[in-house]
């Protein structure tokens, strides 16, 4: 997918299953998308990243009408990192997209900026978006400090050689898996935020994603808005009638 295709009119959702599923159900959800895929409206991107193992799975049983991305690669090229699966290999794979610098990897697997940062060039090299999340805690943001928080996470971006097109997800942690959200107005204001970093890191027209709690019932407050670009998914994710139902919230 070109830069060009994603214009700031084509909204776009992803379904993180983090570290759910069987081979069965990945069978089945794929193949729930191809029978539906009159249902998906046509000016979005539909992303899924289920675990690794079930890529091959979901791709065939999607059969193109959904796109791959993967949830985790490793900093390195090749060799010897037992367990680790490298960009080229989730590109091998069909991946488009992959996600980098989750909470989840920040905080459970320590991984910092720089790890971040070296993942999604990595990514990029392999011809592969990196879909870079950023958010505050419940602590950092108590304390006034979501904007800074932000920055440094964002720090230096302008600087990567990162060749293909890059989305940026704003995703506080508090509101991830907790069933909390913060209102339209705080994300359309931490979103205007983000721009601004980005503007200052050179970057333009990066589009901006919101994570956290999205289910079909709110998802219309957040894809609505002008600063938000998409929505990244996980829970609401894991049955497929309603990560479709959040996709077709654009036409409510
Ligand atoms: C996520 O995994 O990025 C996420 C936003 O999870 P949930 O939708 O369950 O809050």
């Amino acid at each position: 997918m070109s830069r060009e295709e994603i214009t700031p009119h084509r909204k776009i959702f992803v379904a993180n299953w983090k570290m759910n599923g069987t081979s069965s159900f990945a069978e089945a959800y794929g193949a729930f998308f191809r029978e539906k895929y009159q249902d998906v409206p046509k000016n979005t991107f539909t992303i899924i990243c289920p675990p690794a193992p079930y890529l091959k799975i979901l791709h065939d049983a999607a059969q193109g009408i959904v796109l791959l991305g993967i949830q985790n690669t490793a900093t390195e090229r090749k060799g010897a990192f037992t367990g680790e699966i490298s960009a080229d290999m989730a590109a091998d794979m069909g991946c488009r997209y992959g996600l980098v610098g989750h909470s989840e990897r920040r905080h459970l697997y320590q991984e910092n900026n720089t790890i971040v940062f070296e993942k999604a060039v990595r990514l990029a090299e392999a011809g592969i978006t990196p879909i870079l999340c950023v958010g505050e805690t419940y602590e950092q943001r108590e304390a006034g400090q979501t904007a800074c928080i932000l920055a440094q996470q964002l720090q230096g971006m302008g600087r990567l050689p990162l060749t293909q097109e890059v989305i940026v997800a704003y995703e506080p942690v508090w509101a991830i898996g907790t069933g909390k959200t913060p209102t339209p107005q705080n994300v359309q204001e931490t979103h205007r935020t983000i721009h601004a970093i980005l503007r200052a890191e050179g970057l333009s027209a990066i589009p901006l994603l919101y994570g956290g709690s999205v289910t079909a019932a709110n998802a219309k407050d957040f894809v609505s808005l002008e600063e938000v670009q998409g929505v990244l998914v996980g829970g609401a994710s894991l049955k497929c009638e309603e990560f479709l139902s959040i996709v077709q919230s654009i036409e409510l």
